[in-house]
């Protein structure tokens, strides 16, 4: 029996929500370039490399056109080769050339050091400096290499604070590689935009123009994505021409137990029968999940339904391994010893770890981009087949009943603000400490520095332009992954391991006592909180339960940037004041999201700025929903609805929006629902929900109408993350109020 007679007998009944098979593509060829030097020439034909597919020519060619160019096609389509070619063509002609490639991760840039030195191309020096290149092998890589592969952390303290060091390899830099573009988005993507200008304009002062070549998973808006990185334009390379086997799509939604409160049975039950339905017909296959509890619940449910043979070839595969038992339990399973594993979603992404039959996803793991990179694994040679298990979550919901919003619209874009000022201020200080800053830097910082520089503290103006008057590097105290310098450490006290940070403005909801706090799928629950000292003291932690944050907050609009008549009512977008005062906690069942115990907290208010969109309903639009608490709960509904779906247009998780809707607002004296950015200074979230308002409103108004529950369920209204833990919500009222808004 075939692979697909396989599987067929296992998706059916209610559970299968859409099934679909994607269909095969043959590769579109083309001729290795004539242009190409011999050297690399012969090294690609000692890889079995005799033509390039043509999107990998068209980026050769835009790459030598002197252009920067952004590939943005399939998972596994040569992506890599795309942006090595230009490179290596260029390092192989001349040797004094200079290459930096950039990733998000120490083994994302082991693994192209390893497919580098597998080339064995002669002119190629390939070096990784990272935070574990020890001091003395330093010297020798700046030296030595002409293609160095970092990270942004290392490249914003480690190399641009030092550029003297780097004078020559700067000089020489012809090519700057950013691999998985996508990931540099929001807070982390916002900063890696000033980095990466910081480096055009050390690149420049040494009398170089850096190219930029990025790669990205597949997003609505890759040109827009490399220009705010780079601050330049980019050619987008985005028609994927590589050869792709048929592949099955399988949406399963787990069955409905209660429709009145919109209960479903455990996704992770679901997840396991099927699990052991495919291992149980011999088919290697990989499941994702959001925690490392729920890959080891997974793991365990589905051993018990095979028999023991089968029950022996399963594992469970989870970050805190060592890269050799990762590649062992990688190499077991392309091998077919081990037949499923269950994994965090933790993984490093964009690793190869070669070729299985089946792929499922328990949970939408946030974005496209990274659920087709879980599906990537899934069938690359054959025929694979792809499952998401739908969660409760109102998003996973939404593509059950829509599934083309998932599998055929592109939608989801990655946004980021790189002239946010509590980003960029701490970039303007690094800059001034790298060269003093005069107005000929805005062609490569962007204006938008030059007019902050003044408000940077430890900023000297002199004859030679800003300079630095302060005593270390400031590089050193701006965090890439944080708006604010006051931020908390979470701190493991078993290991004394620093796991994150938490910005100020969400450390209270999200790290007070008491709080389970997720890491890299492990759960934690914390201690204690220091607001001295700005640690979160916590612990391994194994119990079942959850937490969620009881909050007031209060917003006031500090500046109407942008007011437009849409929907038949004022949207307005511009900078509000957030004030949010953690007054409570809940302890909350895993199994069942009951309440356990609602503990009071005393923790003082805090404030941040950031930006948002809003709306004051017309009159006519709130039409016998004015009564209370109607209105109040009618408006709150909505609002949490838009969050949910809100991360669909814009790349980021629905933890990084926040929300306010009040029957009177005193600034608009009206009824008004406030969706802000999370973020102090905002990265552009609240910004694409004011452009697409239309289409979001519309989605908002589907998930509404097709939840099958009666009055709001956590599929839908209710919010994980409401301050008024999901109290005043009305599900109909909210559908009346977006619907009279389309039908204007
Ligand atoms: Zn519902
Ligand atoms: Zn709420």
């Amino acid at each position: 029996m075939t692979a697909t007679g396989l599987w067929d007998e296992l998706l059916v009944g209610e559970e299968l929500a859409h099934l679909t098979t994607e269909p095969a593509h043959d590769a579109r060829t083309a001729p290795l370039p004539d242009s190409l030097q011999p050297t690399l020439r012969q090294a690609l034909a000692g890889r079995g490399i005799g033509e390039l597919y043509v999107h990998q020519a068209e980026a050769y060619a835009a790459a030598r056109g002197g252009g920067n160019v952004i590939v943005t096609t399939g998972t596994a389509s040569g992506k890599t080769l795309a942006f090595n070619l230009p490179v290596l063509d260029a390092l192989a002609a001349d040797r004094h050339a200079r290459a930096l490639y950039l990733y998000p991760t120490k083994a994302l840039a082991q693994d192209q050091a390893r497919s580098l030195g597998e080339l064995g191309l002669a002119a190629v020096r390939a070096a990784i400096y990272d935070g574990d290149t020890p001091t003395e092998r330093r010297r020798q890589i700046r030296g030595w290499a002409n293609l160095v592969l970092t990270n942004p952390d290392m490249l914003h303290i480690g190399v641009l604070p030092r550029h003297d060091l780097w004078g020559d390899f700067l000089h020489n830099l012809q090519f700057v590689v950013v691999d998985e573009a996508h990931v540099y988005r929001g807070v982390f993507g916002s900063h890696v935009a000033n980095v990466l200008r910081r480096l055009r304009r050390l690149a420049r002062i040494y009398g170089a123009e850096p190219q930029f070549l990025l790669a990205s998973a597949t997003i609505a808006n890759a040109g827009e994505l490399a220009r705010a990185l780079t601050g330049e334009d980019a050619t987008v390379v985005e028609d994927d021409a590589a050869p792709r086997a048929e592949r099955t799509v399988a949406l399963w939604n787990p069955p409905l137990l209660d429709a009145e409160l919109g209960q479903r049975a455990s996704a992770l039950g679901e997840a396991s029968l099927l699990l052991a339905g495919l291992v149980g017909r011999g088919l290697r296959t990989i499941c994702f999940t959001k925690s490392r509890k729920s890959a080891e619940l997974i793991h365990r449910f589905a051993s018990d339904r095979v028999d023991a043979t089968t029950a022996a070839r399963l594992a469970p595969y989870r970050a805190g391994y060592t890269p050799q038992q990762r590649r062992g339990i990688e190499r077991r399973l392309v091998e077919g010893e081990l037949l499923g594993v269950t994994s965090t979603d933790a993984l490093e992404l964009g690793i190869d770890i070669g070729d299985l039959d089946c792929a499922i996803s328990v949970g939408f793991p946030g974005t496209v981009a990274s659920l087709r990179q879980q599906w990537g694994r899934a069938g690359r040679r054959g025929h694979g087949l792809a499952i998401l298990v739908a969660s409760e979550d109102a998003l996973d919901q939404y593509f059950m009943r829509e599934p083309r919003a998932l599998l055929q619209r592109r939608v989801e874009a990655a946004i980021l603000d790189h002239a946010n000022p509590r980003v960029l201020d701490g970039h303007v200080a690094a800059a001034a400490f790298e060269a003093p800053l005069d107005g000929g830097d805005a062609a490569t910082l962007g204006p938008e520095a030059l007019e902050r520089a003044p408000h940077v503290p430890e900023l000297r103006e002199t004859k030679r332009g800003w300079v630095w008057a302060g005593k270390e590097a400031p590089a050193a105290r701006v965090p890439l992954r944080s708006t604010s310098a006051d931020t908390f450490l979470v701190v493991d006290a078993s290991t004394g391991d620093v796991l994150g940070l938490a910005e100020q403005e969400r450390a209270y909801s999200t790290v007070h006592e008491g709080a389970v706090y997720l890491h890299l799928g492990r759960q934690y629950v914390v201690r204690e909180l220091d607001l001295v000292t700005r640690r979160a003291v916590v612990e391994p932690f194994d119990g079942d339960w959850y937490t969620q944050a009881k909050k007031e907050t209060e917003t006031s609009i500090e500046e109407r940037l942008r007011v437009e008549r849409r929907l038949g009512l004022e949207l307005s977008f511009g900078r509000v004041s957030v004030t949010e005062q953690v007054v409570a906690y809940q302890k909350k069942a895993v199994a069942d999201g009951s309440t356990l115990a609602t503990i009071p907290l005393e923790l003082p208010p805090s404030t941040f700025d950031t930006e948002a969109v809003w709306f004051v309903p017309r009159p006519h639009q709130l039409e016998g929903l004015e009564g209370m608490p109607l209105l109040l709960s009618s408006l709150h509904a909505a609002e949490h609805a838009l969050i949910a779906l809100l991360p669909l247009w814009a790349m980021c998780d629905r933890w990084d929006i926040g929300g306010l809707s009040t029957n009177l607002h005193l600034d608009t004296g009206a009824p008004t629902v406030f969706v802000y950015d999370g973020h102090a200074g905002g990265v552009g979230i609240a910004a694409r929900g004011f452009d697409q308002f239309e289409g979001w409103v519309a989605d908002t108004a589907e998930l509404l109408a097709g939840c099958p529950c009666e009055r709001g369920c956590p599929s839908c209204v209710q919010s994980p993350k409401c301050g008024n833990l999901n109290e005043f919500l009305d599900k109909a009222g909210a559908l009346t109020l977006l619907r009279r808004m389309l039908a204007t």
